[in-house]
């Protein structure tokens, strides 16, 4: 699964649409959602085009498990209070009944002081 032309997650890791960058590696990029539900809301992406959870094979695990353990690391970097008292939620919607808008996998991670905007 290469850059899929009209996929707005692959534009933002090519660069071609703005996005305030949180971290980035050869495989993974993460930025703000620009809609944020709390004063933590990042999403933590393959630069690979993988639609979503439900394409996830063997091949993965590897990107998928670098994925998880960045979240976390990420969130305290980005305002997240310690755990057990602060912590943070990770969210990957799948498939329309799932709530995914934009078909390219992304975690949400989502955190900070309440009370939040949603959720
Ligand atoms: P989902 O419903 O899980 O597919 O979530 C997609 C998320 O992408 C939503 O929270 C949007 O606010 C976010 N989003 C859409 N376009 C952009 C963009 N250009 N930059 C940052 N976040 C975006
Ligand atoms: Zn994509």
């Amino acid at each position: 699964m290469n850059a899929s032309p009209d996929c707005i997650f692959c534009k933002i890791v090519a660069g071609q649409i703005p996005s305030r960058k949180v971290y980035e590696d050869d495989d993974i990029y993460a930025f703000h959602d620009i809609s944020p539900w709390a004063p933590v809301h990042f999403l933590v992406i393959p630069k690979l085009h993988i639609p979503s959870m439900a394409q996830v094979a063997a091949e993965h695990e590897r990107l998928l498990g670098r994925m998880m353990t960045l979240a976390p690391q990420l969130a305290l970097e980005q305002g997240c209070n310690p755990y057990p008292a602060g912590g943070f939620r990770i969210i990957a919607n799948t498939g329309d009944e799932g709530g995914q808008e934009v078909h390219h996998l992304h975690l949400h991670v989502i955190g900070g002081p309440r009370p939040w905007a949603r959720g």
